[in-house]
This record gives C-alpha cells, structure tokens and sequence, in this order.
C-alpha cells in the first residue's frame, strides 16, 4: 500500500487551524492548498493567503499557494449571480475550487485530498461533499470526505483562532456574500 500524503484545500486561516494543528500532532503527512479565486479583491485575499501561511508555519505544514485567478471563478459563476449563498452559485463555486485541488493533487502524488470549505456553520457539508466527490471522480483521485466539525476539532479552533489573533473575516468571499453581509448589517 502507498503512503499516504493528503492535499487539503483550505479557504482562510480561522477555518483551517485546527484541522491543521491536528494532522500535525498526528504526524501526518499532509499538504494545505491555498486556491480561492472567489474572494473579491486582491487585498482580501492577501490578507486571508498571509493568516493561513501564519498557520502552516507554525506548525511547519508545507504551504502551497495556487495563482489568483478571479476571471475563472467570475466565467464560472456567470449567470448564477443572484443566487442565495448555499445555492447554485456556491456550488459552482465549490466544484471549481475542489476540481483544481484534486487535479493538483492528482498532478503531483497526493493519494486524497479533502477540504475545509464545509467546516463553518454557516455552510451545508453535504453540499461540499457532493462537489468533492463529482471534482474526485473528473479528476480519478480519492476525496477523503472527513468531517472537520467533530472530533474536538471546533473547540480547537475556537483556541487557535484566539491564541494566534487570526484575522477573521466577516463575509464568506465573493462580492455577493459580502454585499448579503452588508445588507444584513444595515
Ligand atoms: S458565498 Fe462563498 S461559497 Fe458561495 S459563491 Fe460566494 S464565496 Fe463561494
């Protein structure tokens, strides 16, 4: 049997930290995939890229940064604009991130690879996993479907995210979720 080395895709720092701490304490082998054309702006997605290399340094996980590539997301989205976030455009918008990850993964001797995109409340899991089991079969590489909520692993992150001061952002990532949040808040 291969060895196993994991690709996990991470969208921010607060959302990965404690599943990275974890695997880290484990020993195991294990990458996290920086690929999140979604967020709105170039000083946004800094910011969030930065807060995750913070994480992975600290528990020295190597930390691999796709390119930025809003236009992707943007031509993949189209038409889908005004969809409710948990709707069609969150799920395209997961099927793109998690395609890329399992073809990275697949390109460069990962065995699986899994995400945190589905570990915020405020997010459905079994709309993820539904688009990282489609992403696993396109791109023939296993999807390691994971449940990052339990196993103490909220409590965890609740701890890092305090410990570390990591910056936490107040809106999922594309324009319209954070236009939703400023709605909400007005
Ligand atoms: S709300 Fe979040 S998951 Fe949904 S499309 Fe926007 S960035 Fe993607």
């Amino acid at each position: 049997m291969s060895e196993e080395k994991l690709l996990l895709l991470s969208c921010c720092a607060p959302c990965s930290c404690g599943v990275i701490k974890k695997l880290a304490l484990q020993g195991r082998h294990f990458s996290v995939l920086f690929y999140n054309p979604n967020i709105d702006t170039a000083s946004e997605y800094q910011k969030r890229l930065e807060e995750n290399k913070r994480v992975c340094e600290k528990f020295a996980v190597p930390f691999i940064e796709l390119a930025y590539e809003p236009q992707v997301w943007a031509e993949a989205v189209h038409g889908l604009e005004c969809e409710p976030e948990r709707g069609k455009r969150c799920s395209t918008c997961f099927y793109v991130r998690l395609l890329r990850a399992a073809q990275y993964a697949k390109e460069n001797g990962f065995t699986a690879f899994s995400s945190v995109l589905g570990i915020s409340r405020h997010k459905d899991l079994a709309q993820v996993n539904e688009q990282g089991r489609k992403a696993a079969q396109k791109a023939g590489i296993t999807y390691d479907e994971t449940n990052w909520r339990k196993g103490g692993l909220e409590e965890l992150r609740r701890a890092l995210n305090k410990e570390m001061q990591l910056y936490n952002q107040t809106y999922c990532g594309c324009l319209f979720s954070r236009r939703g949040k400023n709605e909400e808040i007005s």
